[in-house]
């Protein structure tokens, strides 16, 4: 067994930064759109208690759709995109609204938070996405994440809030994703069709075999079916986050989960070398920061690069761009995402990190590049 298997996440209980994902069947009661509130408060109170245990947890929720297509009056069959997005627009209130409420019993803070792809996708903007989420984690508050349904358009949508929670998952380095819908894990076949179907309960590896299990999207409000599971499960295991499929019906599933019937994806990498892997893979760096022998140390320590060791900046890049860093004698020693721009750069290079606000006008990250956010050459 490598290093990166060995520090995958074996238990739901052990995880430390969670992602649990709700389908639009589990929180509307039916198709009548209205929301399932005991079913909600359940989730809260299994949800509070991993928190008490050191836990951090982001929930993807979808059901905007189902609630608004209601509230609206929209008929029961398939809507027409431009429906969907009224519907979605009408619904996200009271979803919300809904998640907000069963917290407050816990006295816990939630959080909107509504993305498009390219929030996660473009590194400038993935950034800012995930310096928000970390600073909410980071306060005690549980962030509720939706997709932008209303500005979406079909091209640009991420379709499913599977694919959706996965991404996520990448853009925070979550070590575990629950899918919780009502399907209780992956069969070898359709178990609907197939009476000879087998439970798989463990997935070590997403091959093409497991793939082809996956069947066919099931009709219904929700987008997402095994298939779109699966797709999920691909995106965050390579990113280092486990993935649990599991039915979410009964009250308290998400505590009854370890030890209980559900899939389990193994991690197929460890959230910090995945993300390292992804800012290396930057195609253009936009500029260089040359750093000073302190600040060369302090990097290799594994410490955040501070404007005070910055000697000078070149190129000109936008906050959250890749940028190259160098020493003084001008050899590469790695790269990363710069938290200012090169205009603000220039500005506070070589100076305190409590200098920033009078320098700029604006209080921005103490860093000048967040040691999550940085690779040095190996
Ligand atoms: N974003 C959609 C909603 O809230 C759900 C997408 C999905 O079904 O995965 O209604």
């Amino acid at each position: 067994m490598d290093a990166m298997t060995e520090n995958s996440l074996k238990s739901l209980s052990s995880a430390k930064r969670l992602i649990i994902k709700i389908g639009s069947a589990l929180l509307t009661t039916d198709k009548s759109g209205e929301l399932n509130h005991n079913w909600l408060s359940s989730l809260a109170d299994d949800i509070a208690t991993f928190k008490r245990n050191g836990a951090e947890i982001i929930i993807v929720s979808s059901g905007a759709v189902a609630v608004g297509r209601q509230a609206l009056g929209l008929s029961l069959g398939q809507l027409r995109l431009e429906e969907k997005q009224a519907a979605a627009a009408a619904g996200q209130i009271g979803l919300f609204h809904a998640w907000q409420e069963a917290f407050a019993r816990h006295d816990t803070r939630t959080a909107q938070i509504l993305l498009t792809p390219g929030d996660t996708e473009e590194r400038r903007r993935h950034l800012n996405a995930r310096n928000t989420i970390e600073t909410l984690l980071s306060l005690g508050a549980v962030p509720v994440i939706n997709e932008n349904d209303t500005v979406a358009t079909e091209e640009i949508r991420f379709g499913d809030n599977d694919r959706l929670a996965a991404r996520v998952a990448q853009m925070i380095g979550a070590d575990g994703l629950v899918l919780l819908s009502d399907i209780d894990g992956l069969y070898s076949a359709d178990p609907r069709h197939d009476q000879s179907a087998e439970f798989i309960s463990e997935v070590a590896e997403i091959t093409s075999e497991i793939e082809g299990m996956a069947g066919e999207a099931a009709p219904g409000y929700s987008s997402g079916g095994m298939v779109t599971k699966i797709e999920a499960a691909k995106i965050a295991t390579r990113a280092g986050c486990a993935v649990v499929i599991a039915d979410g019906k009964a009250h308290h599933s998400l505590s009854t989960i370890d030890g209980g019937t559900r899939t389990w994806f193994h991690a197929t990498a460890t959230p910090s070398t995945a993300r390292k892997r992804w800012i290396a893979g930057a195609l253009t760096p936009g500029g260089v920061l040359t750093i000073d022998s302190g600040a060369v140390k302090a990097l290799g320590n594994g410490k955040s690069l501070l404007p005070a060791g910055v000697i000078s900046v070149s190129g000109d890049f936008e906050r959250g761009d890749a940028v190259v860093i160098e020493n003084s004698a001008k050899d590469r020693i790695g790269c990363g995402l710069v938290a200012y721009s090169s205009k603000d750069a220039n500005l506070i290079a070589g100076h305190k990190t409590g200098e920033i606000e009078a320098l700029l006008g604006y209080r921005g990250r103490d860093e000048m590049m967040h040691r999550d956010d940085l690779v040095i050459d190996g």
